[in-house]
């Protein structure tokens, strides 16, 4: 028995995890131990969550079942976009047009805060710049990418309407119109969120590892967590970061867990295409790339709403032949055979927003349900979020995200 679900979370080995890395000091949980924050979970919205409570002052337990970074956050393919996976004008259609733009600038601003706190502290995680081209699809044709356009320079995004003519000229792609959108990043996913706990680390948090959480008594002056090494933490408050493992007890019904797969090609510098922006698509499923380590391209997609391991290790095969001949199909110019691959679980929401804040009815414990193509930006907009309701204080765009909220 868990505190969380348990999952299988990946399968075959991602391009970050092919790369050496130095691991990060781990302390064995022999006695109980007393802080002013447990974060469980030691992936990227862990990490960003403890550098942020860490730097306000509090002191930091970190616990992880599996050891950091051992989680979703090597196998993703760390596009860090503020576009929302739902356009604007859609999203405007299902919570209304204010909420709707209050939910971007969020984005915005967490991708903003994400970039400027890897620039404070340092961190070595391949962060590069690049604008991102949005095609045409079964989401939004072209009729539809206009007026997402303007629903967005009017919501303040700089975006650019690209004729297909125009996409065609500067990309070779044939026949769909795109929206360029400025401003996002790509990194290396292990070593982003290992910056950010070397930063917790360095204020004197702890990662304690192997620790799974197995239950949480809350009270309205501390929680005591059990965990399978025997030992117990008390901590004012405790941060649930376990990404696709989902603490049970927390409200969902907007959220589930699906499958997806990512190939990844060999280096080749002289085929990418102007700019090395994101490509992805306004489809459902959709097709993603971006540039990864040496030129190669790493491409992703091809999302299935089950989220059994078995059934998505059988599928392999066929996801990345069907990925090889959509990138091959896209780009004409780039040799499209992966020479790696790897899968693993996913999380979608019905509006593509995430769930974050105060878990109903249990006092001063907190969740971050991050979901879908944006979870790394999400992962910063909750720490940010969290470190306000922990530290007493009102974040005016709280309740767009609470596990409350009724849309
Ligand atoms: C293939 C793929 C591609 C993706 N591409 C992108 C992308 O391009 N851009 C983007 O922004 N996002 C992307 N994502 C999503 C993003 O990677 C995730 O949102 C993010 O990695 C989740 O991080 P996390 O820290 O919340 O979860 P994790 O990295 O899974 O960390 C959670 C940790 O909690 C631990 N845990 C769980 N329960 C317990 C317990 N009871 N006790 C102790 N420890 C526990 C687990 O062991 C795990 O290590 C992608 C995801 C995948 C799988």
């Amino acid at each position: 028995m868990s505190a969380t679900h348990h999952r299988n979370l990946r399968d075959g080995r991602s391009v970050w995890q092919t790369r050496p890395m130095r691991a990060l000091p781990e302390t064995v949980l022999h006695r109980d131990i007393t802080v002013d924050a447990l974060v469980v979970g030691a992936g990227i919205s862990g990490a960003i969550t403890a550098d942020l409570l860490s730097e306000i002052g509090l002191a930091v337990a970190i616990v992880d079942r599996r050891g950091p970074l051992k989680g979703s956050t090597p196998a993703s393919t760390a596009l860090l976009q503020y576009e929302l996976d739902t356009p604007l004008t859609l999203l405007s259609k299902r919570i209304g047009q204010t909420r709707a733009e209050r939910v971007w600038r969020r984005s915005k601003l967490a991708l903003d805060a994400l970039r400027e706190r890897v620039q404070h502290l340092n961190i070595d995680a391949d962060c590069t710049g690049h604008g991102s081209l949005y095609l045409e699809g079964d989401v939004l044709n072209e009729g539809g990418l206009r007026a997402e356009a303007e629903a967005r320079r009017n919501a303040g995004f700089e975006t650019s309407f690209l004729t297909p003519s125009a996409v065609k000229e500067t990309y070779g792609i044939g026949r769909r119109a795109g929206l360029f959108g400025y401003g996002n990043l790509s990194a290396d996913p292990r070593r982003l969120a290992a910056g950010f706990l070397g930063a917790a680390l360095a204020r004197g948090a702890r990662i304690y590892a192997p620790v799974d959480v197995l239950a949480v008594e809350a009270s309205r002056s501390f929680v005591l967590a059990s965990t399978d090494a025997g030992p117990t933490i008390r901590a004012s408050s405790v941060v649930f970061a376990t990404g696709y493992e989902l603490p049970k007890g927390v409200p969902r019904s907007d959220h589930k867990v699906a499958s997806t797969w990512v190939i990844v090609t060999k280096p080749q510098p002289r085929r990418l295409w102007p700019g090395h922006s994101f490509i992805w698509e306004a489809s459902s499923p959709y097709l993603y790339l971006r540039t990864g380590p040496k030129g190669s391209i790493i491409c992703g997609g091809e999302d299935e709403e089950f989220s059994d391991a078995e059934t998505r290790i059988a599928a392999t095969p066929a996801k990345v032949s069907a990925l090889e001949r959509k990138l091959g199909h896209l780009l004409p110019q780039v040799k499209a055979s992966a020479i790696g691959h790897w899968s693993g679980a996913f999380g979608i929401s019905r509006t593509g927003t995430p769930s974050i804040g105060p878990v109903p009815s249990l006092p001063n414990c907190y969740a971050v349900l991050g979901y879908g193509g944006n979870g790394i930006t999400f992962s910063m907009m909750a720490a940010q979020l969290l470190r306000t309701a922990i530290g007493g204080k009102h974040d005016p765009d709280a309740a767009l995200f609470s596990f409350r909220r009724s849309w």
